[in-house]
């Protein structure tokens, strides 16, 4: 019986994984190793009640009582704490998806590849802000890294296993998000309610204002660029509303394979899930006929500053992704808790890597994931610093 653990568990991600685990007989198909969430007790409760994991693990440490309570009399171990987190990841399993949000996701998934596992790797941060070390760390434990995020499933899918020398490009799409159509000097009064809609996809609220800012997108290129080994001249971007294309391959020949599919992200973590077969998925078939016509524009520079601190961040490389991504996450922060506009975020990002390459250090190759989270406090701290805000520097 295959073993697996759910990182994230009570978010979109992990929910739509749940979701599959069960279609596919749930605990009579697997045997469940760990379940975490970050301070979500009840819906970790009631997924441990299903899936009867060894162990149920809560991020924030002081809900463990409530976690202890809520599950008293399952036989169902509990342990609460970032670390406590870290260390279910020690637990051997066949396959573990990594789905908890931001930088936080980098040292339970890394944990993970200790024990040669199958990683579904939804936390494209970890690739951002560690890419060489995670990479490196799975060859050496011959674990298997297999990308959820749909963008980058669908490349490896599209690839169809061929050689990356004969690929020229990798296009990822984009939808542009909520204000994709909004006249430019509006997007200064966008409210965190309206960056919170998607027009195609339901996700978490955090990913989907980055879809709005394009902030994700940069994460994604990134991603695209530590995993599938690209120069960053390879990876373009393409603004496609309608979100059924979700990458296209184009290879050296002149000949372009692009993936379609449902935007759905169970497709993506199905795939995963079963790889290397194809499983029967419950996610909508595409009429193309109904869709009549697909659509394709380039991205403006100008509406989506993220995409070129990408470029910024890949031409620096080293430790430029994680100061990058910790950078953009206090700023989010702020944008959710009101403290900044909605176009300030690209600007806060910004000074931050300005202030890093000025004290140097930046294009360091990461050596350890110590000197990841120490770069990831630096630029918490210096973000915070720009925004005139309190320092949350212990989010990871
Ligand atoms: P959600 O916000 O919906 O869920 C995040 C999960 O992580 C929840 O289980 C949450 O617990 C947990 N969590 C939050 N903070 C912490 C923490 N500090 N420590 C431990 N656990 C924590 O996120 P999504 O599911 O949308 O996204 C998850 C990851 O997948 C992200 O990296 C995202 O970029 C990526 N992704 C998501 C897609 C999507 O469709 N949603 C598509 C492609 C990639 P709790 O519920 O208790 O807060």
């Amino acid at each position: 019986m295959r073993s697996l653990s759910i990182f994230g568990a009570t978010g979109s991600i992990g929910e739509s994984t749940f979701d599959l685990i069960q279609r596919q007989g749930g605990r009579a198909s697997y045997r469940i190793v760990a379940l975490t969430a970050g301070g979500n007790v009840r819906r970790l409760a009631e997924q441990a009640r299903s899936l009867r994991p060894e162990i149920a693990v809560i991020a924030d440490a002081a809900k463990l009582p409530a976690l202890r309570e809520a599950l008293a009399g399952s036989g169902i171990e509990t342990a609460g704490g970032a670390g406590a987190v870290a260390e279910a990841a020690l637990r051997p399993a066949d396959w573990v998806m990594s789905a908890i949000v931001g930088a936080a996701g980098l040292v339970p998934g890394f944990r993970a590849l200790s024990h040669g596992t199958t990683l579904a790797l939804a936390n494209k941060e970890s690739l951002v802000t560690a890419g060489p070390l995670l990479m490196a760390e799975a060859r050496r434990r011959g674990a298997t890294i297999l990308p959820v995020d749909s963008e980058h499933s669908a490349a490896f899918q599209a690839l169809g296993g061929e050689d990356m020398a004969a690929v020229e490009t990798v296009t990822l799409t984009a939808s542009g998000g909520a204000f994709r159509d909004w006249p430019l000097d509006r997007l200064a009064q966008a409210t965190v309610a309206e960056a919170s809609t998607h027009p195609n996809w339901a996700m978490g609220q955090r990913i989907t204002i980055d879809s709005a800012s394009m902030f994700n997108k940069a994460l994604e290129v990134i991603e695209a660029h530590e995993y599938f080994g690209i120069a960053p001249e390879r990876i373009e971007v393409l603004v496609h509303p309608e979100s059924l294309v979700h990458a296209i391959v184009g290879f050296r020949d002149g000949g372009m394979i692009g993936h379609l599919g449902a935007p759905d992200m169970r497709h993506a973590i199905g795939y995963a899930l079963n790889w290397p077969e194809r499983a029967a998925l419950p996610v909508a078939r595409l009429k193309l006929a109904e869709v009549g016509r697909l659509t394709f524009a380039a991205p403006d520079p100008a509406r989506y500053p993220a995409l070129g601190l990408a470029r910024a961040v890949m031409a620096t490389g080293g430790l430029a992704g994680a100061a990058f991504n910790a950078a953009k996450e206090s700023a989010l922060d702020a944008f959710i808790a009101g403290r900044i506009r909605f176009t300030d975020m690209a600007g806060v990002v910004e000074r931050v890597l300005d202030r890093l390459t000025g004290q140097g250090g930046l294009e360091k190759r990461p050596a350890s994931l110590d000197m990841v989270l120490d770069m990831d406090r630096s630029a918490r701290r210096l973000a915070a610093e720009a925004m005139g805000v309190p320092a949350d520097a212990e989010r990871i």
